[in-house]
């Protein structure tokens, strides 16, 4: 079990039932067995620590930095020498606070965003997608989230408004919190031609701007929704909220209106609408477009008509809003 966690024994990090398991076999053997760093040619017996400390920002692991001077040591202990030496014994004050939260959920999001430019990717799901089937991202086959990032990754995914209520293994990524995984993390950067800049990049992006507000709840009877899938950098439906003047509002239903057949969802796209059951949909042809078009391309578009009628939660066709 110990090979899989990629960390040793170190500073109570792990849970007790492995502490238990390492008694049994000895810490000898436990120290003996360095491992392979995935992004240096180094062997380390807590890789996961070592990457934290030299391959990725300072704050991917935020529980071991020094949040006044943006600096990661990669353990406690090492943290807790940096606070006496460098700020007056004052660890308190300059370790992660719960109020950190939100600043850390901003810039995971925007170290991730960032990868997804430099793999060409349009969403953040693209970027689950290539690590789920990209070879190199096999040997995370057994990672496992450490005890400490689950109160941070259930966070994270409450402040994105991810959709998330169990936390999964770590690979394959069932979603994109898994991409806050050390070892994920450090394959992707280290998969991009300037790593090296990646390992400074410090941008905070938050996905909704929103506060927790109480909101009215409001049906859109008139919704683009092929024009925001072109727009959002994440696909599906989020928690769709704004604020005008005081008051917050959130969608409880919406109307997506399909208006012009080049841009009728295909039915993989129907599948993933049909399973929002915030969304209704209607389909029609808008009379611009019918100008100058040829018969025969008029009368396809009549019979993916007809067929869309069929489609659940599709309340009108040919009606064009
Ligand atoms: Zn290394
Ligand atoms: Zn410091």
């Amino acid at each position: 079990m110990d090979d899989e966690l990629d960390y040793g024994p170190f500073d109570g990090e792990i849970p007790e039932r492995l502490e238990e398991d390492a008694r049994i076999k000895g810490s000898s053997r436990n120290l003996s067995k360095a491992r392979l760093c995935p992004v240096c040619p180094g062997r380390f017996t807590n890789v996961r620590r070592h990457v934290f400390h030299q391959h990725l920002p300072w704050y991917t692991n935020p529980l071991t930095a020094c949040w006044t001077c943006h600096k990661q040591f990669g353990q406690n202990k090492m943290l807790e020498n940096h606070c006496l030496e460098l700020h007056n014994c004052n660890i308190a004050d300059n370790i992660f606070k719960e109020e950190y939260q939100s600043v850390w959920t901003e810039l995971m999001n925007g170290l991730l965003l960032e990868l997804c430019q430099r793999y060409d990717k349009k969403t953040l799901d693209h970027l689950v997608e290539y690590v789920r089937t990209e070879a190199v991202f096999k040997q995370c086959q057994s990672a496992v989230f450490h005890w400490t990032d689950i109160p941070l990754l259930n966070f994270y995914n409450k402040k994105n408004r991810f959709d998330v209520e169990v936390l999964h293994a770590v690979f394959p990524p069932s979603a994109i919190y898994s991409l806050v995984h050390w070892k994920i993390l450090a394959l992707l950067l280290k998969g991009t031609e300037d790593a090296e800049n990646l390992i400074t990049f410090e941008k905070e992006i938050s996905l909704y701007q929103c506060s927790i507000q109480k909101a009215i709840m409001v049906t859109d009877s008139h919704f683009h929704l092929d024009k925001m899938k072109q727009q959002a950098r994440f696909s599906g439906l989020p928690i769709y909220k704004w604020k005008d003047g005081e008051s917050v509002y959130q969608i409880r239903h919406l109307v997506a209106n399909y208006a012009f057949p080049r841009r009728w969802p295909t039915i993989e796209e129907m599948g993933e609408i049909r399973r929002d059951r915030r969304i209704r949909s209607t389909a029609g042809i808008h009379p611009r477009i019918v100008k100058g078009e040829e018969m025969s391309v008029l009368n396809s578009w009549i019979t993916d008509l007809e067929m869309l009628i069929c489609v659940n939660r599709m309340i009108s066709v040919g009606n064009v809003g």
